[in-house]
């Protein structure tokens, strides 16, 4: 067991795609009953692929969690993934925008083998039914045995299932599922468990056809002849016999030459989103590829995504980004409340807030704020340096980058302090409650650049000042309109110590 885990965690290591990964899309014949449509839809309307409209697909994506809660993939790396998928469709002009809210599924056997009956039982009663659904599982079962499996398509449920590990690292997984979802083969069709190999299949090819779960497939040609027919049956892209899940290198290369039955010279397209061809860099969907999705939206079946709906995909300007509280480098008065507060962005709806301790840069936290630009933190160390950063963003667009950093130190106080102005002791505060807005300070001694702090009850400072405190009665001369009614907190800093007071103000 040992053993296997360190070969595991070896592999992820040194190359998060070993020949091992596989896409687990299989056809049930519905994906290419709807591929033909699509195509007589493009050959129809010579100018689709003209067609210059952008395609609004809602995406509900599932956060698929053990039963205790635990394990589901982190909402950041969704807003992430999110953004990869929107710049992936650019071209296409297909804009991906999240349905308001994650849905969470606390589920062992789904999150586990979503492919066994009752986790698909769980699948079909959690879908969204007026969105693409993404379920993001942590492992899926290879069917058979040849690889594992990083995600896949199934056209019975007609959602995507994605491992969680491919979130956020992979510019391709998800994309090149969306690709199966709006009817899209792989170019390598046939030889999904086949994949080309010299010794076996020629090179010259010496065969054909391929056979895939007893079907024949047939092999495709580079002269095209068989084009329409043969593989994904989508023209412009070349042949591809499955060659880059074998590529020893995976340097997104075709090993070659290989010739074809007619021994013709194959140029593969290698980055191709369909493709199984790694660490490419840049993929593309082609033309003929992208008409095709496009058609698919269209399809009757796929009217259950077309909501109509036009989602917010405002640029958000990083410049709006202005920090109220803490200021720059502030020492909070509270330590268990402490107040994020930022100018409202304009069109950003929702903010994913950062924060750590630069002296554990790792442990960071990820809050994301919704409808309002500020956060309150409970939960905070005392004298504690804090760094925080804003991403924000709306439902279509979560690619602007974070903003800041902000710094603040926390105090050393928490709220649920006791009152430290006992009367008996070195000051006395009167009247408590106040009420018209004075207060006086009874002092057993005289001290001078006294720091008088006043903070309202989420922490936030709302007067500051140096006053001289005489033996006897102070008045302490509160700007009025700084106050409504509610608690604060009033801390004195002499030069020997602090005091701290809760204060009613009615
Ligand atoms: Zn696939």
């Amino acid at each position: 067991m040992k053993y296997f885990l360190i070969l595991l965690i070896g592999m992820f290591a040194l190359n998060s795609f070993s020949q091992v990964h596989i896409c687990g899309t299989k056809d049930d014949g519905s994906m290419m009953e709807r591929l033909e449509a699509n195509k007589r839809i493009m050959d129809q309307h010579i100018n689709f692929r003209g067609d210059n409209d952008w395609i609004y697909v809602p995406v509900q994506f599932h956060i698929v969690s053990n039963a205790d809660g635990v394990g589901g993939v982190e909402e950041r790396k969704l807003i992430e993934e999110l953004c990869t998928i929107n710049k992936n469709y650019l071209p296409n002009k297909m804009k991906f925008y999240f349905t308001p809210e994650f849905n969470y599924i606390k589920h062992n056997l789904l999150y586990s083998d979503p492919g066994a009956s009752f986790a698909e039982a769980k699948i079909k009663t959690s879908k969204n039914k007026n969105a693409l659904n993404i379920f993001i599982v942590d492992n899926i079962a290879s069917g058979s045995g040849f690889g594992q499996v990083l995600g896949y398509y199934s056209p019975l449920l007609d959602v995507i299932v994605i491992r969680k590990n491919q979130i956020g690292i992979s510019e391709q997984t998800v994309s090149h599922e969306i690709g199966h979802f709006f009817s899209l083969a792989h170019p390598f069709y046939g030889w999904e468990e086949n994949p080309y190999n010299a010794v076996t299949h020629g090179n010259p090819l010496k065969i054909q056809k391929i056979q895939w779960g007893g079907v024949n497939f047939d092999i495709e040609l580079v002269n095209k002849s068989n084009c329409n027919t043969a593989a994904d049956k989508l023209c412009d892209t070349p042949p591809d016999y499955n060659f880059g899940i074998v590529d020893p290198e995976q340097n997104c290369k075709l090993n070659g030459p290989i010739l074809d039955f007619n021994k013709d010279t194959i140029k593969t397209q290698e980055n191709n989103y369909m493709s199984y061809f790694f660490n490419c860099g840049k993929y593309q969907f082609t033309p003929m590829q992208v008409a095709a999705m496009r058609a698919d939206f269209l399809h009757s079946l796929r009217a259950y995504i077309r909501t109509g709906v036009i989602p917010d995909t405002t640029l958000i300007n990083a410049s709006d980004f202005k920090v109220i509280s803490p200021f720059e480098n502030e020492t909070t008065a509270f330590y268990d409340q402490v107040t994020l507060d930022w100018d409202d962005m304009p069109g950003a709806t929702h903010y994913l807030v950062s924060i750590y301790p630069p002296s554990a840069p790792n442990n960071i936290k990820y809050i994301i704020v919704k409808s309002e630009s500020k956060l309150v933190l409970s939960d905070l160390e005392k004298n504690k340096k804090y760094t925080w950063h804003v991403k924000p963003y709306n439902v279509g667009n979560t690619c602007t980058n974070k903003l800041g950093p902000a710094n603040f130190k926390t105090g050393a106080y928490t709220v649920g302090i006791e009152d430290e102005l006992n009367a008996g002791e070195d000051f006395e505060i009167f009247p408590n409650p106040v009420s018209d807005g004075q207060l006086y300070l009874y002092s057993r001694f005289s001290s001078s650049d006294v720091q008088l702090r006043m903070y309202n009850s989420l922490g936030q400072l709302v007067e500051s000042k140096e006053i001289d405190l005489t033996a006897g009665t102070n008045s302490l001369n509160l700007t009025k309109s700084n106050y409504q009614h509610g608690f604060y907190n009033l801390v004195l800093k002499t030069k020997e110590r602090d005091y701290i007071r809760r204060i009613i103000i009615q």
